[in-house]
């Protein structure tokens, strides 16, 4: 093939790469509007992928030119299509024949070092599964996907896809997928746990039915006892379900902020008025801080949610006899830049405290400091996931403090609405 013929290939090979690179930025501003951020992603490091080929690979082949040792992919790669391919924020190399990296973005700096350019890549990069794959299809095998973890600093999942863009260069496009495989994990434990909390009542109302049935049969004084455990295993069932029900309602609107206003006194007063028989019961006093009302932007029924579980395991966990003590505040800017003010209401017990250790863990469903205290109180251990989730959704937060042998302060922050 003539030089200029090979020149022409290159040109039409360049157009169509400016082409696909076009819609892969287009692909790339698709991606804020989009939910579908990785696929939108990996589509675009696929056209841009396409873009290389067509740029490099065919150019190459057309001019006659053999890819060489070491080709200088600096002076090949037209600007914009560098612009493009360093803007996508997947990792994206391109290897020569000998494994030598030619092109890395720069998302690839998570993954390997900034100076791996023209060094191969398995002594930047020491994963097995992914140099494996990469062997592979150098010998020519065809295209494939590969998994493979980095255990440090923090265990991370990728997923490789290597393909070959010509006779010489390797495209290997990764993707990091450790938060589906976290939310696989965490939701193949949340149904195990789940069925395990409702499998122990179940259990239990399965036996004293039978019991029932046989030796209890004639004894009216054992069936009013075992009636009374039934019922109480009963309810257990059911606020298990009620709060699994709350999570997931919770859980599906989390990504949408409320936008109605709420003043916090009153919600806390009406939690504390529906609390106080429980209160009573265990002889303990729950003061709530006078003051005048404190707005906030949120959603009432969350926030008597959220006021009612923390109220509620004050006195579950609090010091029977003692005082639960409510009180209220504001922070930040309440000037000009008032969005940013924040108030809070801090429900503060004298129990016997939390472990520090076990403090990061609370809003965890299912997670309990001591199950069985937790049962015999008639915990759920999803009251804290809850008010988390809720507070997520109001972009507020949850800070616990808590001195063992003292008590604890579990304190919930909120925007404050304009009028607080
Ligand atoms: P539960 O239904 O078990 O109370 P939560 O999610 O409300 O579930 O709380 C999780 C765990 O956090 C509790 O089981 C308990 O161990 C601990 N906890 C919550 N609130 C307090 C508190 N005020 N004092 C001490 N421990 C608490």
């Amino acid at each position: 093939m003539s030089d200029h013929a090979g020149a022409g290939f290159r040109v039409s090979g360049l157009t169509l790469a400016f082409g696909l690179a076009a819609l892969a930025a287009l692909s790339i501003l698709a991606m804020g509007q989009s939910w579908t951020v990785p696929v939108t992603a990996f589509s675009a490091a696929a056209l841009t992928g396409v873009a290389i080929y067509l740029a490099f690979g065919a150019g190459h082949s057309a001019t006659g030119e053999s890819a060489g040792p070491h080709p200088n992919m600096q002076d090949l790669i037209p600007d914009t299509a560098r612009d493009i391919l360093d803007s996508i924020d997947e990792p994206l190399l391109l290897l020569d024949s000998a494994d030598r990296v030619v092109f890395a973005n720069p998302a690839t700096h998570s993954l390997i070092r900034s100076d791996a350019m023209g060094k191969r890549l398995s002594s930047v990069l020491r994963t097995p599964e992914l140099l494996e794959s990469i062997g592979r299809v150098h010998s020519g095998g065809s295209a494939e996907t590969v998994e493979f973890t980095m255990p440090v600093p923090i265990e991370r999942h990728f997923e490789a896809h290597v393909s070959r863009t010509s006779g010489q260069l390797l495209l290997v496009r990764i993707r990091d997928v450790s938060n589906i495989r976290r939310s696989e994990q965490l939701r193949a434990d949340f149904v195990a746990n789940a069925s395990h909390e409702l499998r122990t009542p179940l259990a239990s109302l399965t036996g004293f039915i039978d019991t029932l049935r046989g030796h209890a049969k004639d004894d009216p004084a054992a069936r009013e006892r075992f009636l009374e455990i039934m019922s109480s295993e009963a309810s257990r069932m059911r606020r298990l379900i009620d709060d699994l029900l709350s999570l997931n309602r919770i859980e599906m609107n989390e990504h949408i902020p409320p936008s109605g206003e709420a003043d916090v006194v009153t919600l806390v007063r009406d939690a504390a008025d529906g609390l106080q028989p429980l209160a009573d019961s265990e002889s303990m006093q729950i003061e709530i801080e006078d003051r005048p009302p404190l707005w906030a932007i949120g959603q009432r029924d969350e926030l008597t949610q959220v006021f009612q579980n923390l109220i509620h395991n004050a006195i579950k966990y609090g010091h029977s006899g003692g005082h639960v003590r409510v009180r209220f505040g504001t922070s930040g800017n309440g000037g000009a830049d008032r969005e940013r003010a924040q108030i809070f209401v801090a429900v503060e017990d004298e129990g016997e405290g939390i472990p520090r250790e076990a403090i990061p863990r609370l809003t965890e469903r299912f997670y309990r400091v001591d199950v069985k205290r937790s049962r015999e109180r008639g915990g759920t251990g999803l009251g804290l996931a809850i008010v988390k989730h809720i507070l997520n959704r109001h972009r507020g937060r949850l800070e616990i403090h808590s001195v063992p042998g003292s008590g604890s302060t579990f304190t919930a922050w909120l925007p404050a609405a304009a009028a607080a």
